[in-house]
């Protein structure tokens, strides 16, 4: 039916890139990639009044850091262009007046005030959620309702209206979904969903087909979310004679919130201390700030891995997987009917593991933005990646990079003495004043080096190893921690451990 796998991400930019759709465009873009198809990018900003300034060109950031690349897409190109629906406004209207035509949209005049009060009335009988359908559609002014004549004396006068769709009584539609099988719906329980806007704009809905059957799209991969408009898009691919250019389905599981219940939202992220959006994002005109995975310290390669396996897994216990991996191993049949429960320590388990795979080079630039973040500017390169190679292993968050190596960079000025101090004693001290006085003389500096001094001057002493290897760590970064401490001083150099040995003594008693 297709000779090509065509899938597209369809996003609407108004606002931040959540992980739910960053996960959508992911799979997609597995999907066309394992293929061979084309991925396309399609900006559905049908909805003026919710665009959000600058969120578009924020989405194809996020894409581009995701490592995403569209075939297709505005700024990008392809054949089936334009590809942002504003700028396709002139195509959708024809459609919406062949469905008129066929009886199965009609023309719909009720102004605001009609409108609302056909909700009020439906509130006062007791109706939930009141909505434009066939049950009252007698009931509002439009083609269905008022004489031909003055339908037609209502178009001449050029009476804003809009088109809606005329929703079948009693009909069964019915999908299959490539991940939940059969889905049916009956077709009374669907409003009558407007298609084109008083001012020519089409609404998402016929938006949608229109564009996914021009675009030549193979496969429809959206949230979960969109499961209830399915029903409309189904009945319009039909009414519009395109039945058999039906792209196939596929609605993606919900990401939950960290317990289980329901949709992980913003609110959560803000609240449990986490990110949600991919990268930070800041409404243009609330203001309000949402934190982004890649300013919390993620690499792109873990952020997409985990997100790969929030709703999917190649039915291994693989975890740690590649973009070209996911590519090679990703598959519809695979992905998860359940919502996937978003653990935050998992996420940053999956970052560690990549923080351990990435070269100390490759981390240089993303830790060095870190430092002068944190107001350490420049930090020398080549201390800095030896301090990368050497802290990677305790690092989750590209920030734990400061914690766990700043001390290379700052001298301590003031010690843990306290964790010494009951075995502290002075021949100990002079320990350290001969011991920094042959680390001056050895030829070659180096871990090992410092090392094999350190033994030979403890057995000199008389004093075992293990008494004396705290105190050097002490006196090297102020406290109980770091990495293994000749690495430490390995890495420092010659001059700065001993200048630190030396500072440290004269202020020890
Ligand atoms: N514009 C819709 C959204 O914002 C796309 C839904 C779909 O893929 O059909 O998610």
């Amino acid at each position: 039916m297709f000779d090509k796998v065509r899938v597209r991400f369809a996003p609407s930019p108004t606002g931040g890139l959540h992980l739910g759709g960053v996960r959508t465009a992911l799979y997609n873009y597995l999907f066309a990639r394992h293929h061979g198809g084309d991925f396309i990018l399609r900006i559905e900003d049908t909805d003026q009044g919710r665009s959000v300034p600058g969120a578009e060109e924020y989405l194809l950031e996020c894409l581009g850091w995701c490592g995403i690349r569209p075939d297709e897409g505005p700024g990008i190109g392809g054949d089936y262009g334009p590809y942002r629906q504003s700028e396709r406004k002139s195509l959708y209207r024809q459609y919406a007046d062949q469905l008129v035509r066929s009886g199965r949209a009609y023309y719909a005049f009720d102004t605001p005030g009609e409108l609302d009060a056909m909700r009020e009335d439906q509130v006062r009988k007791g109706v939930i959620s009141p909505q434009y359908s066939r049950e009252n559609r007698e009931l509002m002014r439009n083609s269905f309702s008022l004489p031909e004549r003055e339908v037609r004396a209502l178009l001449a006068d050029g009476v804003p209206h809009v088109i809606r769709v005329a929703m079948p009584a009693n009909e069964e539609v019915s999908i299959t979904d490539l991940i939940r099988g059969e889905i049916r719906f009956e077709t009374g329980l669907v409003d009558d969903k407007v298609l084109l806007k008083a001012d020519g704009m089409p609404t998402y809905h016929l938006a949608v087909v229109v564009d996914d059957y021009l675009m030549k799209i193979s496969h429809v991969m959206r949230g979960e979310e969109w499961i209830p408009s399915a029903p409309v898009h189904v009945l319009l691919w039909k009414w519009l004679g395109w039945e058999h250019r039906m792209p196939a389905w596929a609605h993606l599981p919900l990401i939950l919130k960290p317990e289980g219940t329901g949709k992980l939202s913003k609110r959560d992220g803000d609240q449990l201390g986490f990110p949600v959006n991919a990268m930070n994002w800041t409404d243009p005109d609330t203001l309000s700030f949402s934190r982004g995975f890649r300013e919390t310290g993620f690499l792109p390669e873990a952020f997409v891995n985990l997100l790969a396996l929030l709703g999917w897994n190649d039915g291994t216990e693989k975890e740690i997987f590649t973009l070209e991996e996911l590519v090679e191993h990703f598959s519809l049949e695979r992905v998860h009917r359940a919502g996937a429960r978003f653990d935050y320590n998992k996420a940053k388990w999956f970052n560690h593991e990549w923080v351990k795979r990435t070269s100390p080079e490759n981390l240089l630039p993303l830790v060095s933005r870190i430092y002068e973040e944190r107001k350490m500017p420049s930090p020398d390169p080549g201390l800095l990646t030896g301090v990368i190679a050497l802290t990677r292993e305790r690092c989750h968050l590209l920030e734990d990079f400061y914690d766990q190596g700043k001390f290379f960079f700052i001298p301590p000025d003031h010690w843990d003495f306290e964790a010494i101090a009951s075995r502290w004693t002075a021949e100990k001290k002079s320990f350290f004043e001969g011991f920094a006085g042959r680390l001056q003389e050895i030829p070659d500096w180096g871990a090992p080096q410092a090392e094999a001094i350190f033994r030979e001057s403890c057995a000199g002493a008389g004093i075992k190893p293990g008494e004396l290897q705290l105190p050097l760590r002490i006196m090297l970064v102020g406290g109980k921690f770091g990495p293994p401490v000749f690495q430490i001083a390995g890495l420092l150099g010659r001059e700065e451990t001993v200048r630190r040995i030396r500072t440290a003594i004269s202020s020890f008693p």
